[in-house]
């Protein structure tokens, strides 16, 4: 508590689910970190997963004394629609990797690297946008390049353009080992983490579930069906509701897509336009930041989809199977990370299959409340945000005392 009354999240709040010795472990590691100045840098503030991690991430990091920065390089919109097809080439996708693009890119950067004084200890770079950053500063301690995009096939030239930047940074961190690539540097696999805290995953009473699907006109009379995500094709909102027009011939129900802007994702308006012409009584699309939305609407819903294509992580499954509901999720990056099929969720390849284990799981209580427990159990395992924590603390020690390894 400051001496306004403030209180913010400290790493004592996670006592419940690791138990206090894992509680001192972590203190202990970020006590010899203390007064070291990190900094993140990314490309926006809210939209989407980066924003989310770093949200909690930050303020847990200051907790433990640590003194951790986060700033966000900005640009015209110009930059924002090439940074975004660099993206979606990373993922597999094309890009017309012209030179005309480079410049822009680079420069737009560089104008960031003035504005932005970085002589920090250890320097956290998120994703492709401020990626060239490195190259305008002396380096005073360990630069990272936290990639969160799924990599297992990225466009072969713009990896070779972009490799001379990666490879001037300490080491690189992907989600999975499946994203490694041939590179000089070290890589580490951090996988991402949820806040169970935060207004987006707290444990929300069934009053308050029901407001505020009321106030934002979602029915509640039929089951729900829900997919949480940016408007993006990756995600598959086309083969989402696909799935849902097939599955609803057999069990009567309503399908919620909701998706918010992310101010470095210059193509989900016009996604989410083209996706309104979809719309019924019982098809809903819903463009609105809330985060307190999300958390009741993945609720409420039976069962939440995540028909991902590509997919760095996935956040949005973390957070539903946290909740304790049953996800289907497509089998790409980093979903089969978290769901093990039949287990504590289903992977599917298809709108068919989507649609079959929907019709299953909404016919079947006690299988939603069986892979729902197991959902639940497996994030307070694995992907809660102490872990990733935990792993920054590691990685900044041994980087810091073994300098530069
Ligand atoms: N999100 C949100 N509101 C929305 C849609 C998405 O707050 O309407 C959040 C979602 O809850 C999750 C993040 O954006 O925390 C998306 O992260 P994910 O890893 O699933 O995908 P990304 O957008 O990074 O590709």
């Amino acid at each position: 508590m400051n001496h306004q009354g403030f209180r913010t999240l400290t790493i004592d709040d996670y006592t419940p689910y690791i138990g206090q010795e894992a509680v001192e472990r972590i203190r202990a590691k970020g006590e010899a970190l203390r007064h070291h100045h990190v900094v993140h840098v990314s490309s926006t503030y809210y939209g989407g997963g980066v924003a989310e991690l770093l949200s909690s991430m930050t303020l847990l990091m200051n907790s433990l004394g640590i003194r951790t920065g986060w700033r966000i390089i900005f640009g015209p919109p110009d930059f924002f629609g090439i940074t975004k097809k660099m993206h979606n080439a990373l993922q597999g996708g094309d890009i017309n990797l012209s030179e005309l693009k480079k410049d822009i890119y680079e420069e737009v950067v560089y104008e960031n690297s003035i504005r932005n004084h970085l002589s920090h200890d250890i320097v956290i770079i998120h994703d492709p946008q401020p990626l060239p950053l490195i190259g305008h500063y002396e380096k005073k301690g360990p630069w990272f390049w936290r990639c969160h995009i799924d990599l297992s096939e990225p466009d072969p030239a713009l990896w070779n353009y972009l490799r001379p930047f990666v490879e001037q940074y300490d080491a690189v961190i992907v989600s999975m080992s499946e994203y490694a690539q041939a590179l000089e540097v070290p890589q580490h696999f951090f996988m991402p983490a949820i806040d169970p805290f935060s207004i987006k995953n707290y444990d929300m009473t069934p009053s308050e579930v029901n407001e505020r699907l009321e106030r934002h006109g979602i029915p509640t009379d039929l089951p729900i069906i829900a997919q949480v995500s940016r408007f993006d094709l990756w995600k598959d909102p086309v083969g989402v509701i696909k799935a849902f027009e097939i599955a609803r011939k057999e069990v009567d129900c309503t399908l919620v897509l909701l998706g918010s802007p992310a101010t470095d994702d210059p193509e989900g308006q016009e996604i989410y336009e083209s996706l309104l012409g979809y719309e019924d009584e019982r098809i809903l699309i819903r463009s609105v930041s809330d985060s307190a939305l999300v958390n009741a609407l993945q609720r409420k819903s039976q069962v939440i989809l995540q028909k991902s294509l590509r997919e760095g992580f996935g956040l949005t499954v973390t957070e539903a199977m946290w909740k304790g509901v049953p996800v289907i999720g497509g089998n790409a990056g980093g979903i089969p990370a978290q769901i093990q099929d039949g287990v504590n969720g289903f992977l599917v390849s298809s709108s068919e299959e989507a649609a079959e284990r929907l019709i299953t799981l909404l016919k079947d209580g006690p299988l939603r409340t069986r892979i729902g427990r197991a959902a639940r159990l497996s994030v307070q395992e694995n992907f809660l945000m102490v872990r990733l924590l935990e792993q920054y603390l590691d990685l900044f020690s041994s980087y810091m005392v073994g300098k530069h390894r």
